[in-house]
């Protein structure tokens, strides 16, 4: 099916080639497009489409506010900035983001425009077409096991597994609405899988004063996002890895790897992550500090490394003593800020056990 859209509609799927291949040729050479007004305001808007993207309540405006071809630009922008900015935790929000807001559209539109859909009125064209663009097949409600495999296993939720799915001649049954979600993790996939890009260190060292105020903006957001360490909400993957360690059993490099994520990610600081590991028995002062500096970004790579999600922990087999808070999440760290939520409602503790940049204490 050929899918030809209008360049308001190339702006609300950036990612597809047709808008990249619209867009190249109504920008100048990126050299001198940077120097002009036109450049600073494309930065701009890519600089609020990334914040955005880290913001935790998103909402997206029904109509653009540039040109098509400004839009797109800014969301190649958008890819240029995280990717000078190396954070993984960045990449994945931005993706997401973007996998969101093509769905937002996506489902907008096909309640729009009843021509996308055929007579029997289930027949949902745009979404059909915009699959095969990202190289999915998916009929009107069934789709090949091949394809089906690939999107759902980051996909925690009990209908998306396979046991719970009908499976005729090689082809897996969905509804409606999920066609419009799998079509989502596709891009969300696929948007995340070039990502970051090589960017030359001179247009990084270009956008550099204005990658200083997101990386800042994103560590203030982060820091609302966890606040005050509350090692009674840790996942029990990670409760087991601290007891573990606390025992002195050495831990698995995919075990230390996790777990310092992790804590570097809810705000424990490097010393706080090396005095943990102090209490394991090959406890190597500065081997410790080299690995933990190294994953924290610290170390001169400036790459911070991300915590796995539940699905490469299960691969590593580190996902252990599941709860039922567990079947709800596809993230350690969600399973961190649900269950802190849960005990800030129910009120504050007698005792003060939060620690801010302190090593969770020992189990008793
Ligand atoms: S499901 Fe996720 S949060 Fe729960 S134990 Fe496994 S890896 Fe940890």
């Amino acid at each position: 099916m050929e899918y030809s859209p209008t360049a308001k509609e190339l702006s609300h799927f950036p990612f597809l080639k047709k808008a990249q291949d619209h867009a190249r040729g109504r920008f100048t050479s990126l050299d001198s497009l940077l120097k002009d007004k036109k450049g600073a305001a494309l930065i701009e808007r890519a600089l609020e489409r990334v914040q955005e993207s880290i913001t935790p309540k998103k909402t997206f405006a029904p109509e653009v506010t540039g040109t098509p071809e400004e839009e797109i630009g800014a969301y190649a922008f958008a890819r240029v900035i995280v990717s000078c900015v190396s954070d993984r935790q960045l990449i994945d929000r931005l993706t997401r983001y973007e996998a969101e807001r093509a769905y937002y559209f996506l489902v907008k539109e096909e309640d729009w425009n009843q021509n996308y859909r055929q007579e029997d009125g289930e027949y949902s064209r745009l979404c059909i077409a915009l699959a095969e663009e990202l190289g999915i097949r998916i009929t009107q409600d069934r789709m090949p096991l091949v394809d089906y495999v690939e999107l759902v296993a980051p996909l925690h939720e009990d209908r998306f597994h396979l046991v719970n799915r009908k499976l005729e001649g090689g082809l897996v049954t969905i509804r409606k609405d999920e066609r419009y979600e799998l079509v989502r993790e596709r891009i969300r996939l696929l948007l995340r899988r070039d990502l970051p890009h090589k960017v030359p260190a001179a247009l990084c060292e270009q956008l550099s004063p204005r990658v200083a105020q997101l990386k800042k903006a994103y560590q203030e957001q982060m820091l609302q996002q966890f606040g005050a360490i509350e090692e009674s909400a840790f996942p029990p993957c990670m409760q087991v890895l601290i007891t573990a360690l606390t025992a002195g059993t050495n831990l698995t490099h995919a075990g230390r790897f996790s777990l310092t994520t992790f804590l570097h990610t809810i705000g424990l600081d490097v010393n706080g992550i090396a005095e943990l590991y102090a209490r394991s028995p090959d406890f190597d002062p500065e081997k410790t500090m080299y690995q933990v500096e190294h994953i924290t970004g610290r170390g001169g790579s400036g790459t911070e490394y991300t915590a796995p999600a539940c699905a490469a922990m299960r691969t590593t087999g580190l996902c252990v003593h599941r709860d039922p808070l567990c079947e709800k999440v596809a993230h350690p760290l969600s399973y961190y800020k649900a269950k802190k939520r849960d005990l800030l409602k129910k009120g504050p503790k007698k005792t003060d056990e939060k620690k801010e940049g302190k090593p969770p204490a020992p189990p008793t």
